[in-house]
């Protein structure tokens, strides 16, 4: 008798545990309508950016490819002519890659850039099946004319993921107005130095 009456307290106590847990506040997001926080320094995706003219902002100078730690980024870069003009350079980004399997996300690529043209966004939804589809060409990663133009990612109104250029289009899961706050990450580099803000 003793027990099972024994048995029934290990049971209520369990059953406890279980009911005080009804009334708090669940730790679970309805992923992926509902995205987490990034924190402020979250690196993610990378996008090509570019200029108010919607000139691209790559010069296919291949800083960001030579202090790559990973070797993930490949820049091939061609002149401009006066009658096929890509950027205000001499030379633009004729092929740009990036690995992002290779990737570490480390943003010095953003760091070497002179133009701002390479930055990480807060975008973290790469996942896919085929290898092939981590590398991102210069098509995926520029953003259009249309879309944010001459605006840092962070910058623009309704945060980042909204325009990102075609991998947004492809990806487009995002509810700006519930999702985490891409706005952080551009104060803090506008205010403090550059990818080094605390
Ligand atoms: S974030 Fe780092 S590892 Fe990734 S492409 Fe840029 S420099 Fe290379
Ligand atoms: S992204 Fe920046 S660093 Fe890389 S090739 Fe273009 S201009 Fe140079």
């Amino acid at each position: 008798m003793r027990k099972h009456l024994g048995n029934v307290g290990a049971l209520l106590r369990g059953f406890s545990i279980t009911f005080s847990y009804m009334f708090k506040k669940r730790p679970t997001i309805e992923y992926p309508s509902v995205k987490k926080k990034h924190a402020p320094r979250f690196h993610g995706l990378h996008e090509l950016r570019r200029y108010a003219d919607t000139k691209e902002r790559c010069i296919g100078c291949e800083l960001c490819s030579s202090a790559c730690p990973a070797n993930a980024i490949t820049v091939i870069g061609a002149e401009n002519s006066p009658d096929d003009r890509h950027s205000p350079g001499e030379r633009f980004a004729a092929r740009y890659e990036i690995d992002e399997l290779r990737c570490i996300f480390c943003g010095l690529c953003e760091e070497a850039c002179p133009t701002d043209a390479i930055v990480l966004t807060p975008r973290f939804e790469m996942a896919d099946f085929r290898r092939g589809s981590f590398v991102y060409s210069k098509d995926r990663l520029l953003v259009p004319p249309e879309a944010g133009v001459g605006l840092a990612p962070d910058e623009r109104p309704n945060g980042i993921p909204s325009d990102l250029g075609m991998v947004a289009q492809v990806k487009s899961t995002m509810e700006s107005d519930t999702g985490y706050d891409a706005t952080n990450r551009g104060i803090i580099l506008k205010t403090q130095r550059r990818g080094l803000a605390g």
